[in-house]
This record gives structure tokens, sequence and C-alpha cells, in this order.
């Protein structure tokens, strides 16, 4: 352990509010604290520069998941456990509940959060893609009161995004419109458990009447920040299923995104399996069984 924790203070409100207020009477001061599955890896390492945390663990407030005709509504605290075990997820929302079983292991299913996910706003999030294809909303909440943000406008660069150092994410608003969707998901990694994705991908389909209807395709690990591949998406707008279809989509793949070499990966290969895998998903939709496909 590189830090002490003699050098940190621990605010531990309990309720929303006193959060919030908190944030808003010492500005840019308290960094909060969720699951802690992100931050106590920068703690460990000696690298987290924020010496006051404000905890929102556990916030009665944050952790519900509110099931309305239209919309679900996730509170931003809940964890990947909480979103696996929950039935319209699971059945509606399948490529998230497949996000949250594939991240980290059990013990980190129960503490990490989806809030805790996207501000930390890593490129190789898995739950990001899902968001996009989902076309979330964020409810961001401060003593300012609440606003609403589109999911596809909150980063704004590598790390980088639009929420003030007064406000939280108080949740996330899924559409139910796209649940009869075709789904598809695949994370490619080290491993299948414990690894930080190579590239994920997340895609939704409809076929009308031999035509796709509607397709949405999202990828992480191959751009500063989860790209949707509206290119792509034009591409097989209107289009009769035919075979050739998959690998004109897997040749549009290249020229949208900007993957680069790490410890974890090459650029080349990071190219080759996007292109894949939105290959597949195109395969599938067309000419696949229809069951949806997370793996
Ligand atoms: C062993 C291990 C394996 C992992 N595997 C994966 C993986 O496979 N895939 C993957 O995507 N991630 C993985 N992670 C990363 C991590 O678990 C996730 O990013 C998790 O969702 C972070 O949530 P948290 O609640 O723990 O965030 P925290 O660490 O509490 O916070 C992270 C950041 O988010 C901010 N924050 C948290 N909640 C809010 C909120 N509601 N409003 C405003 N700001 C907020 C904090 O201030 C902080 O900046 C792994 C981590 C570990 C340690």
């Amino acid at each position: 352990m590189r830090s002490d924790p003699r050098d940190y203070q621990l605010a531990t409100p309990s309720t929303l509010h006193g959060v919030v207020s908190l944030l808003a009477n010492e500005p840019g001061q308290w960094l909060p604290i969720a699951g802690g599955t992100d931050l106590m890896v920068l703690y460990a390492a000696g690298k987290l520069p924020a010496r006051r945390l404000v905890s929102i663990w556990n916030l009665p407030e944050l952790r519900d998941i509110d099931v309305s005709g239209e919309e679900i509504r996730i509170g931003s605290a809940c964890t990947y456990s909480d979103l696996r075990h929950h039935q319209i997820v699971a059945r509606e929302f399948p490529i998230l509940a497949s996000a949250a079983a594939w991240t980290g292991g059990i013990a980190n299913q129960n503490r990490g959060t989806l809030g805790g996910n996207i501000v930390n706003a890593s490129p190789a999030a898995d739950s990001l893609p899902a968001l996009l294809v989902y076309d979330a909303t964020l409810v961001l909440i401060s003593a300012r009161g609440e606003r609403e943000v589109p999911y596809t406008g909150f980063h704004t660069g590598y790390k980088k995004h639009v929420l003030a150092t007064d406000e939280l994410i108080r949740s996330i608003r899924l559409s139910r419109k796209y649940s009869t969707y075709f789904s598809y998901a695949r994370k490619v990694g080290a491993r299948n458990a414990q690894a930080i994705s190579k590239v994920c991908i997340a895609a939704l389909g409809k076929i009308e009447h031999g035509v796709i209807a509607d397709a949405r395709i999202a990828l992480g690990s191959v751009a500063p920040v989860p790209l949707r591949l509206v290119a792509t998406e034009h591409l097989l707008f209107g289009q009769k299923t035919f075979p050739e279809l998959a690998d004109r989509a897997r040749q549009s793949v290249a020229k949208q995104i900007s993957p680069i070499d790490d410890i974890r990966s090459t650029e080349p290969y990071r190219t080759a399996v996007a292109a894949n895998l939105v290959a597949e998903f195109v395969e599938q939709l067309c000419f696949g069984k229809q069951d949806n496909l997370c793996l």
C-alpha cells in the first residue's frame, strides 16, 4: 500500500441531500466514492490526488431500479450484481446484463457501480457501449437541481466528461423500446474472467419484411471514448439481407475507429477484431436464428 489513510478524510452523509450540499458548499474539495473499485486501485498505488472523499455507497436514493411503462431508471450506485439479478434488466436489456456479468469477478460485481463505470470513463469499460445502443439519458443532480444529458454527449474526450465538480450522476434512464430487437454483445479479452477488454461490442438490430429496419452498433476500446458506428448503421439501414452485406459492413469499420497499441493489444489486432465482430453481428441479424447472442 503506497498511501497512508491518515492523509485522507472520508465523509459519509446518510442522505443524497447531504452529499450534494457538501459538494456545493466546498466546490472541488470532495470527490464522490461509490464502490471504490477504481478509486481504491489508485489509492493503493499512491496515485489518488483527492484527499477528501464523500461516500455515496448504499444511499437508498441511488440504489433502486425503477420500472415504468416506457423506461427503466437505474440508480447510479446500483452494482453489477444488482443489474445481473434484476428480472427486467436481464430480460429486456440483455446486453447490459451481459456486460455486468463480464465485469471483473463476483467481488468486483458486488461493489462496482454503473455510475462509477461511466464517470471513470475508460474507453475499455464494458457497460458503456450498451448505454450507447440503448440510447441512455443521464440524470445529473446537484444542489442547483437536476438536469438531463444524453449519454452520447457525456464524454468529451479521453477520460473527460461534462459533469461539474458539484454534480453527481443520480440515475440512468433507458427506454424499453428496444426490448424486441435482436441483441448482440461480445467481450474479447485475454481470458473469460477478470480481463479488461481488448475490444467489446454492443449491437441491436431489427429486420422487417426482409429489410434492416434499424441497426445500432457501439464499440469499446477502439477510440478515446466509447463509439457508435454511425456510418455502418447508415450503410445497413434499409438494406435487403444478402450475404455480401456482412463484408460491406466489415469494410466500413476501420475508417471510423482509432485504436491504439497498449499493454493489452495492438492497433492492427483491435481493427481486425472490431471488423469481424461487426460482420458477425450482421450475419446473425440477417441469417441467424434471431436468438439474442450475448457471449
Ligand atoms: C479487479 C478489477 C477488475 C475490473 N474489471 C473490469 C471489467 O472487466 N470491465 C470494466 O468495465 N471495469 C472493470 N473494472 C473497473 C471498475 O470495477 C468499474 O469501472 C466500476 O464500475 C467502477 O465503479 P465504482 O463504484 O467502484 O467506482 P469508484 O471507484 O467509486 O469511482 C470511480 C469514479 O467515478 C466517480 N463516481 C462514482 N459514482 C459516481 C456518481 N454517481 N456520480 C458522479 N461520480 C461518480 C468517482 O468520483 C470516481 O471518479 C475492474 C476493477 C477492478 C479493481
